[in-house]
């Protein structure tokens, strides 16, 4: 299926035409369609897979449908990320489909200024993408509330749990509405995130490539 059979609006189909993606990867043709479904998607995918845009597309799509704008500090959506390097790649990548959406994508990460971070979050942010540590500063400080996230996605599990951040991860799924749509990708499923997954990901469905 194209990308436009799979489900995805028409200025995103577009965009990805203009950056000459016009094939959907594996990971994209299993998971899109369940996640513009709402579903609760569990992606076992490596880096390059394409495993960005298998989350970051259907929820920009979901966002867009809804037609409604982002409260003061609290985004609709949320990305959490192992590193701020991670974090300013799928920024970037998601901006592109973002911006002829209308909708904005911003990081809260760690090494740059919070005062501007908390300024953006004030101001309304559809996607936050963000890393455990630097959220968890934003979540304390009350310049970021979770209760409007509808979507969370979850990427590098595997690299999160080594790095030591499942306490705030699970913290921070704590805090975002229960009934929210949750996708987790990965590259293994061991049993740390399993474990993630068995409190957090209810009722999933789960693609690997
Ligand atoms: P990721 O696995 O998300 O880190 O993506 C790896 C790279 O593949 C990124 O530079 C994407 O822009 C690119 N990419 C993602 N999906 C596709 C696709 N369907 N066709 C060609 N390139 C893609």
């Amino acid at each position: 299926a194209t990308f436009a059979e799979l489900g995805l609006p028409a200025p995103v189909v577009t965009a990805l035409a203009s950056k000459g993606i016009t094939v959907p990867s594996p990971i994209q043709s299993m998971a899109i369609g369940d996640a513009l479904a709402g579903r609760n998607v569990l992606g076992r995918a490596q880096t390059g897979s394409g495993k960005t845009l298998a989350f970051g597309l259907p929820m920009l799509a979901r966002l867009a449908a809804s037609g409604e704008k982002p409260a003061a500090k609290r985004p609709r959506a949320l990305v959490l990320v192992p590193t701020r390097e991670l974090a300013f790649q799928v920024v970037d990548s998601l901006q592109t489909y973002a911006a002829p959406l209308g909708l904005s994508v911003r990081p809260a990460v760690g090494g740059t200024p919070f005062g501007r971070q908390a300024d953006q979050l004030r101001r309304g942010v559809d996607v936050l993408v963000a890393t455990p540590g630097r959220l968890g500063d934003h979540l304390r400080q009350g310049t970021c509330l979770l209760d409007d996230v509808r979507i969370t996605a979850l990427d590098e599990a595997d690299q999160m749990a080594d790095m030591g951040f499942l306490p705030e991860v699970r913290e921070v799924l704590g805090l975002t509405p229960a009934d929210g749509q949750r996708m987790l990708f990965s590259a293994t499923l061991d049993r740390e995130v399993q474990s993630l997954v068995r409190r957090f990901l209810p009722d999933h469905v789960q693609h690997s490539t």
